[in-house]
């Protein structure tokens, strides 16, 4: 059932998608529906404003504690500093190609306000000076495309774009491409390898230049934190248990209503699936959950208390990063659950790098044994961890090892 429930999660294949067809049209509200209710105002604002409007959003930023939502949780007002310390031209990418198991946030921030996401775009652009915005979507999102290449076009004919060029660009299927690094490999047209960092892309980033990279859910929050005097400390005011602002969690599997959820950033996993999702689904009983999608490891329910935040869950080797919380039940195998999901780093590893490349194949390997080899999967573990290039190898063997941790008696 663990697998059932986490295949259904990383069903992400191009094959699959054409196999079903593509899904329908959603019914994303045009741009006619958004400048009715005030949209782009806030960006027309901020273009004719005189004086140092620079400096008055980044000191907004850092008021809101906006952090990136795509995984890594870097603070937004840092990036944009990097970039702009850096000689133009400038470019601006959006990271829209949502591959984390678990993880669908952008889809609905797409789905339902794609001109939110333009908005939060255009004002990123214009403040760090961009002279082209590259927005690189997941190619399992052909609804969402069409979607996109309508509503820029209608951008771009109101004049809203203001002469900005805007590239819309489709991913193929690879989970590495949603790594900032092998996602500019990508648009340079080259195969998706992760760089090393340093130098980080707010340096050297696509065609080499300058280039702040964000997640479509941190774009999605721009308007609302930049649209009025109180909106920074407004958005940092809705964290709970000391944390700061919201974001969407994606929750999946054993609740009643799983989907894509605004929740304060510090709410918990038992409050999301109680007071957000309508409690665990019939004759299942709450067991585990995985508070960050494939990567970021794997905790009980005992501890479903825990704030869900960045570097909150440090101590337990785990992390939210892009807010995909997939709840098991006493029901489901968490072994099987762990398989399946090595499987999935070994499939998706993009064999650039030893460790994970041999690493991940070799743990799915011990991972068949009748009987586990705890130290060496544990040694494993580390090598990966210390020596692979990217977060995939690096973190590919955090639910193995929550499972040893966490539920020694669910290990074979
Ligand atoms: Fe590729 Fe894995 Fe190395 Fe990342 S860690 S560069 S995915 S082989």
């Amino acid at each position: 059932v663990g697998h059932e429930l986490v295949e259904h999660a990383t069903s992400r294949s191009v094959a699959s998608a054409v196999a079903q067809g593509p899904p329908a049209m959603p019914a994303s509200p045009g741009l006619d529906a958004y400048l009715a209710r005030d949209g782009y105002a806030v960006l027309r604002a901020i273009r004719t404003a005189g004086g140092d409007e620079r400096e008055r959003i980044l000191t907004a930023l850092e008021a809101a504690s906006l952090r990136g939502l795509g995984g890594a949780g870097f603070p937004a007002s840092r990036k944009w500093r990097l970039v702009l310390s850096q000689a133009a031209p400038r470019h601006l990418v959006v990271n829209a190609d949502e591959g984390e198991p678990g993880t669908f946030k952008d889809r609905h921030c797409l789905e339902t306000e794609p001109h939110r996401v333009l908005e939060g775009m255009l004002i990123a652009a214009h403040i760090i000076g961009a002279e082209a915005c590259w927005i690189y979507l997941r190619g399992e999102y052909p609804h969402l495309h069409r979607v996109l290449a309508r509503e820029i076009a209608a951008l771009e004919s109101a004049g809203i774009a203001a002469g900005m060029p805007i590239h819309l660009r489709r991913g193929a299927g690879a989970y590495i491409c949603g790594e900032e690094t092998a996602l500019l490999e990508s648009l340079e047209g080259r195969r998706g390898w992760p760089r090393h960092k340093p130098p980080f892309p707010g340096e050297h980033g696509l065609f080499g230049r300058p280039t702040l990279i964000h997640n479509v859910e941190t774009l999605w929050f721009l308007p609302e934190i930049l649209g009025s005097p109180e909106g920074a400390s407004g958005f940092a005011a809705k964290g709970r248990r000391g944390h700061r602002g919201q974001r969407f969690f994606s929750v999946s599997g054993r609740v009643r209503r799983p989907g894509a959820v605004l929740a304060p950033a510090g709410v918990t996993a038992r409050e999301l699936i109680e007071e957000f999702c309508g409690g665990m689904a019939d004759g299942h009983r709450f067991a585990a959950y995985l508070p960050g999608g494939a990567s970021g490891g794997l905790l009980p329910a005992a501890l479903g208390d825990l704030p869900l935040d960045f570097g909150a869950l440090d101590a337990q080797g785990c992390f939210v990063g892009s807010g995909a919380i997939v709840v098991l039940s006493d029901r489901d195998d968490l072994a099987d659950a762990v398989r399946n999901l090595v499987h999935f780093f070994r499939d998706e590893s993009c064999g650039q790098c030893t460790p994970c490349r041999a690493g991940t194949a070799k743990a799915a390997r011990l991972l068949e044994a009748p009987v586990w080899d705890r130290a060496l999967l544990e040694e494993l573990a580390q090598v990966m961890a210390d020596g692979s290039i990217c977060g995939l190898g690096q973190a590919a063997m955090n639910p193995v090892r929550s499972l040893m941790r966490f539920f020694p008696e669910a290990v074979p």
